[in-house]
């Protein structure tokens, strides 16, 4: 058998013709997996009567992989075998032949397993070369994506402002609980109660709880935190994170580009999607978090008088004011006006009192 196949995929990737838009790769091997079973059964070209015997007399090139969610029986005629997972073949006289991956390792040999990890290999490189492109040619838009996300009403700023509010007035007791709700996970709000001595004994005879321990103390649900999640946040960190990867990305020359240093950029393109889904996830969360009502429940998780008479005193409106109230434009009247508005209010009292 000789495979010209081969000597074709082992061309240094960097050499095939490499455009900026997607859709104008001009490649010998097809680029994305083949997932959908119909897709592959009804490519034109497709001779399903070729056999191993054939294969292993002519010559061939594997063109791509597929991986389908339910079984087909292989494409070679002595086989049937059936398979979810094989490759797509293509005969130098231009018929296409589909064989399951693992006979066509024990049926084709030797060869063909390695055909089939350098055609893996190729289209991986020709995906992360494109996804890379994809992303590069994106970078300006994602700058003002997060720029958006930074600067809107209640964004990422409102709630790095509102984190070192809220840093600043909580006390460090309770910010400690709060910040071990958030890493557990329980956003809920319980009061306990002391139970009387009647109580207990009516619990008891009631057959509700077997020991007088058991039942000496009630927690009854108040609330429930919500958004607590932002308290783990460090928007900052994000967005600087972000405006650097852009900016590193944004001069990249993705053709010069060699298989490891592929690999490195898709890491930081996954990096900096992972710190942006980080930033939108902090300004959902901060805007359940930062409201009076859910502010106020904090007094329940005081652990001493002091802290929860803190809190209680703390007038969250007043103490977060950028967080809880986004800044409203408020025209600044002057002396002047303020006297004619002053006057404005007192005549028409004036005249409704004398109308009285
Ligand atoms: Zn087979």
């Amino acid at each position: 058998m000789s495979c010209y196949g081969i000597v074709q995929l082992s061309m240094p990737v960097k050499d095939f013709p490499v455009a900026k838009s997607v859709k104008s790769f001009d490649l010998p091997v097809e680029v994305d997996p083949i997932y959908d079973a119909n897709e592959l059964l009804q490519r034109s070209g497709l001779d399903r009567s070729i056999t191993a015997a054939d294969l292993l007399d002519g010559e061939f090139d594997l063109i791509n992989v597929y991986r389908l969610d339910m079984e087909i029986p292989c494409g070679l005629a002595d086989c049937r075998t059936p398979h979810k997972s094989g490759l797509l073949g293509k005969l130098a006289d231009g018929r296409l032949f589909h064989v399951g991956r693992v006979c066509g390792k024990t049926k084709l040999g030797h060869d063909f397993a390695i055909a089939q990890r350098k055609l893996e290999a190729t289209q991986n490189e020709i995906r992360l070369r494109r996804d890379i492109t994809a992303f590069v040619d994106d970078v300006p838009v994602k700058r003002r994506g997060v720029q958006d996300l930074v600067q809107q009403e209640r964004g990422a700023s409102w709630v790095r402002k509102a984190l070192q509010e809220w840093k600043r007035v909580t006390p460090d007791g309770v910010r400690e609980v709060m910040r071990q709700k958030a890493r557990s996970n329980d956003s809920k709000v319980e009061r306990v109660r002391q139970r009387s001595q009647d109580e207990i004994r009516d619990l008891l005879d009631a057959g509700l709880v077997k020991t007088r321990s058991d039942g000496e103390y009630e927690s009854e649900l108040i609330g429930n935190f919500q958004g607590l999640n932002v308290l783990l946040a460090d928007p900052h960190r994000d967005h600087k994170l972000i405006t650097n990867n852009l900016e590193s990305l944004e001069n990249l020359n993705v053709a010069s580009l060699g298989l490891g240093q592929l690999r490195a950029w898709k890491r930081w393109i996954v990096e900096t999607d992972e710190a942006t889904n980080r930033l939108r996830h902090a300004i959902e969360a901060g805007s359940r978090f930062f409201t009076p009502e859910n502010l106020a429940l904090q007094v329940e998780v005081a652990s001493t008088d002091d802290d929860a008479r803190t809190l209680r005193e703390t007038t969250w409106q007043l103490a977060v004011p950028q967080a809880i109230a986004p800044q409203k434009r408020v025209s600044i009247m002057s002396e002047k006006e303020r006297a004619r508005q002053h006057r404005k209010i007192g005549g028409r009292r004036r005249k409704k009192r004398r109308a009285a």
